[in-house]
C-alpha cells in the first residue's frame, strides 16, 4: 500500500485516499488548485504553444537557437514560478492549518 504524507497537514493518509483528504480537510487548497489548472489551461499551455509556433515559423529567419533559447527559458520560468507558488501557498495553508489545530491531531481526520 501506497502511503503518502500531506504536505500541509503531515497526516499520513493512503494515496489513494489523499484526494479525498484533501478535498474534506483542505477545501480551500483544492479551491485554488483548479483556479490553478484553470490558469494552465488558458493561459499558460496557449503562451508555450504560441511560443513554439512563432518559434517554428520564424525561428530560422532569425540568430539560429537565439528564439529557441528565449522559449525554453520562458517555459522554464513559468514552471519555477508556478512551483514557487506552490510551496508558497502550501507553507502559508499549512501555517493557517496549525493555527485552527493548535494541538495537532493526528490522523483522526482523513
Ligand atoms: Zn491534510
Amino acid at each position: 500500500m501506497i502511503r503518502t504524507r500531506c504536505p500541509i497537514c503531515s497526516v499520513e493518509v493512503e494515496a489513494m485516499l489523499y484526494r479525498a483528504h484533501r478535498e474534506a480537510s483542505h477545501p480551500d487548497y483544492v479551491q485554488w488548485g483548479g483556479g490553478k489548472v484553470r490558469l494552465s489551461i488558458y493561459v499558460i499551455l496557449p503562451s508555450w504553444v504560441s511560443l513554439f509556433v512563432v518559434d517554428a515559423l520564424f525561428g530560422r529567419f532569425l540568430t539560429p537557437d537565439f528564439l529557441f533559447a528565449g522559449v525554453v527559458a520562458y517555459v522554464l520560468g513559468t514552471v519555477i514560478v508556478a512551483i514557487l507558488l506552490e510551496r508558497r501557498k502550501i507553507r502559508d495553508l499549512r501555517v493557517a492549518w496549525k493555527e485552527t489545530h493548535p494541538l495537532f491531531e493526528k490522523a483522526t481526520k482523513t
